[in-house]
């Protein structure tokens, strides 16, 4: 991948996550994006991850880049708000209990909440 292609990729995955994360409530969240030519993961199929930090509201989202080339921006869309989720669903993952689904279930209460939120 060339540098351009890289940086143009970039570009392409930073617009459509702004279009996503303060639309859908998730700017309360400290989110990074990183964006990888080389993935230290086994499964080549992965395109992103996102490691969470559910219990400091922040998150990092790594994005495989060269895989991230030959999808379309709906199909990015679908990526980066598969990833997104992760985040809100995260604390049941971290700690499986009663108070951890309720907390989750208000994450993705409030981004559904904010993302049909009558516009002004
Ligand atoms: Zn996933």
């Amino acid at each position: 991948m060339t540098d351009k292609e890289y940086a143009k990729q970039r570009n392409r995955i930073k617009k459509i996550a702004d279009t996503l994360i303060k639309p859908l409530g998730f700017s309360w969240f400290t989110i990074t994006l990183e964006y990888k030519r080389r993935f230290d993961y086994n499964d080549t199929d992965i395109m992103a991850k996102c490691h969470a930090q559910p219990d400091y509201m922040m998150a990092t989202i790594e994005f495989f880049v060269p895989s991230i080339v030959e999808l379309s921006d709906e199909e990015l869309k679908h990526v980066i708000l598969h990833e997104l989720c992760h985040l809100l669903v995260a604390p049941i993952f971290h700690n499986p209990s009663k108070q951890t689904f309720e907390q989750s279930t208000e994450l993705v209460t409030r981004a559904l909440e904010t993302a049909t939120m009558e516009k002004k």
